[in-house]
């Protein structure tokens, strides 16, 4: 399967569902790493590369929806649940990047409290 991907990625066309279904569960990792780096140089020859840095100003580790792989989440009422002011959201924001520009979103918690937080920063 893997031959046949490579000749239609190299010949510019699209990959079925069956094609896609396949890379996504059963490709070897180090082959489908290949045929990525082999696509990401016909489209980008290129030998430069750029990375983002990613930033979450979290305003609040204060959540009801109890997703069970999160460790950052506190219950509303909880010893260690903490929530920014405004000021201090707009602080971690604009600090200054370490490197390099950072992309910056945060992490929408499920607390309808929070919702004036957001409101007031946008
Ligand atoms: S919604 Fe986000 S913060 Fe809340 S428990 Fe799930 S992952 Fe954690």
């Amino acid at each position: 399967m893997l031959s046949e991907i490579r000749a239609k990625a190299e010949a510019g066309k699209r990959l079925d569902r069956a094609e896609g279904l396949w890379l996504l569960s059963e490709a070897p990792l180090l082959d489908l790493g290949a045929l990525a780096q082999e696509s990401r140089f016909r489209l980008h020859p290129e030998k430069q590369v750029s990375f983002v840095i990613d930033s979450n100003p979290n305003y609040t580790n204060v959540c009801i929806t109890d997703c069970q792989f999160c460790a950052f989440y506190r219950r509303p009422g909880d010893a260690e649940a903490w929530t920014l002011t405004v000021e201090q959201v707009l602080e971690k924001v604009e600090s200054p990047p370490r490197v390099a520009r950072p992309q910056c979103y945060s992490r929408a918690v499920t607390i309808p409290r929070c919702l004036s937080t957001i409101t007031s920063l946008s």
